[in-house]
């Protein structure tokens, strides 16, 4: 089993300084809101299914605009949430149900494959991806992953 105990916190930041420059080149602002909290995780898988969903963010988002990478906690859900939410040109509602298919792209030389691996490898951890979206105005995926089981 390749899933080890791993830091958000410490993931995330590995993300912030692939993600940064590319950022900076589209002009488009990349905020974290972070807090700490331990999951049990394949981590290069993990990294490879956030870095997946900001890069899609990115390429939807013109100048000026703003993508940002949240995780909070559910307590009730015992999860823990992760959204990447961008300000761009948003998901056709008739487009919306097929974007997790395998091979479904609206870019020139799009793969199609981002998404249903993000989503493999989210049901593989036992959790869940959903995506909501407004054209014209953006859209949001949300994670929601296990929290390891407390002692005691
Ligand atoms: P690709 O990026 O190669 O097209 P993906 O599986 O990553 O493949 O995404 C599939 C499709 O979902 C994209 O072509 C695009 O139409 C849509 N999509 C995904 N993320 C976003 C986003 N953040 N904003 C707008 N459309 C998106
Ligand atoms: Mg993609």
């Amino acid at each position: 089993d390749t899933q080890q105990p791993t830091s958000l916190l410490k993931l995330l930041d590995d993300i912030r300084i692939l993600m940064e420059s590319e950022a900076v080149l589209r002009g488009v602002n990349l905020h974290f809101y972070l807090t700490d909290e331990t999951i049990l995780c394949d981590q290069t898988k993990i990294k490879q299914v956030i870095i997946n969903l900001v890069r899609n963010a990115l390429e939807a988002t013109a100048r000026g605009g703003s993508v940002t990478v949240s995780i909070r906690i559910s307590q009730a859900e015992r999860t823990v949430v992760i959204q990447v939410a961008d300000t761009g040109c948003g998901i056709a509602d008739e487009t919306l149900p097929h974007i997790f298919t395998p091979f479904y792209t609206t870019k020139k030389g799009g793969t199609g494959l981002g998404l249903p691996v993000c989503k493999q490898i989210i049901e593989e951890h036992g959790g869940t991806i959903q995506a909501s979206s407004k054209e014209g105005e953006g859209s949001t995926f949300t994670i929601h992953l296990p929290l390891p089981h407390t002692k005691g």
